[in-house]
């Protein structure tokens, strides 16, 4: 009887508590007839929501998500949010059904300059306040989603600054004249940032995804939130499923956190100090990076991974998991992204 009440006071007070991750899924088309890398079908999409149903997850909205994570308090165990980046057309076409049927809430960044100028390929104002009675949020992907971080030749910090912030301003007002004021969410075109950005942001007031993988947790820099992208290869729910359910890594410390490289550095060194590793064994961590594998070294509570061979030219992510003790059949992920440039500071889409 006394063994009994130990383990169950084990359990209840929990050695460990679960800790509040929250994955977000990450979509562009809906459709069949769209470039299948940015692309999930109606029958897809709804196996997804399908499947976050029968799995018990709580699916939430960015906004009570951010307030959850800002107080303290805690989100259901299994806790995700769906985003849909670019607002095609199709999304609407596709999806409506599939939207109306679940009722779950979820964001779409837009762009709205590319709406003006593109009607025919981007869903119009009306039909995103159609999907706002159905769980939509509508929140800013820049103006024209372009490579935000790059600067015009010659052009001076200050005046890229305030081309930035023009765009991102801009973009805001027109969303809030045509839908009303929405929460400042922003989702980096591409997933790309640099400081410089993040910064700007901030200041201006908004939190913003990236396109690096991972859960979302209190420990993720409000300018750098990762996301899980769902379309293509990732939409298999078998490989989708260990992503929901992933835990994020009590990250108090990470280097470098300028993810853009200098033109001499293509094998950066990735260090990450945590809070502690109590719930895993440092030595089943796995680290991934365009197809290295690499093995983190550690000091104390902290891990270092070092690439060896080029990063290319573009993004990429230094990816790294490690299964949970407590927590059967769950992992640990964190992800780091980097962007190498071309002679000409330049890289692809
Ligand atoms: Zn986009």
């Amino acid at each position: 009887m006394r063994f009994m009440l130990i383990i169950l006071a084990l359990v209840s007070c929990g050695a460990w508590s679960a800790p509040n991750s929250v994955a977000i899924l990450q979509y562009h088309h809906i459709g069949d007839d769209t470039p299948r890398v940015t692309s999930v079908t109606a029958q897809e999409l709804e196996a997804h929501f399908a499947w976050l149903k029968e799995n018990d997850f709580v699916v939430m909205s960015l906004v009570e998500i951010q307030q959850r994570l800002a107080s303290g308090e805690n989100l259901p165990e299994y806790t995700a949010a769906i985003t849909i980046d670019d607002g095609w057309r199709n999304v609407y076409r596709n999806g409506l059904a599939v939207f109306k049927k679940y009722q779950y809430p979820f964001t779409i960044f837009v762009n709205p300059k590319l709406m003006a100028e593109a009607p025919t390929q981007y869903m119009s104002w009306q039909q995103l306040k159609e999907l706002q009675k159905y769980g939509a949020s509508i929140a800013n992907h820049s103006n024209s989603h372009w490579h935000m971080t790059w600067r015009k030749s010659s052009e001076p910090t200050e005046a890229w600054r305030e081309r930035v912030r023009n765009d991102v301003v801009e973009a805001q007002q027109l969303i809030d004249e045509h839908l009303g004021e929405q929460a400042k969410h922003f989702a980096y075109p591409y997933g790309e940032y640099d400081e410089a950005l993040q910064e700007i942001l901030e200041q201006a007031g908004f939190i913003a995804f990236a396109q690096h993988s991972g859960p979302w947790s209190a420990a993720s820099p409000l300018t750098a939130i990762p996301r899980f992208p769902a379309s293509a290869q990732y939409a298999s729910i078998e490989t989708l499923a260990t992503k929901l359910k992933s835990l994020a890594l009590p990250v108090v410390d990470y280097h470098p956190q300028q993810p853009l490289l200098a033109a001499d550095n293509n094998t950066p060194e990735v260090v990450v100090e945590l809070a502690n590793t109590d719930d895993f064994d440092k030595n089943q961590m796995n680290c991934f990076a365009s197809g290295q594998v690499l093995q983190p070294t550690w000091q104390a509570n902290r891990f270092r991974v070092s690439l060896t061979e080029a990063l290319p030219i573009g993004r990429s992510r230094v990816n790294c998991t490690v299964p949970s003790k407590s927590y059967n059949w769950r992992f640990y992920w964190y992800s780091h992204p980097f962007i190498r440039a071309d002679q000409q500071g330049r890289w692809p889409d």
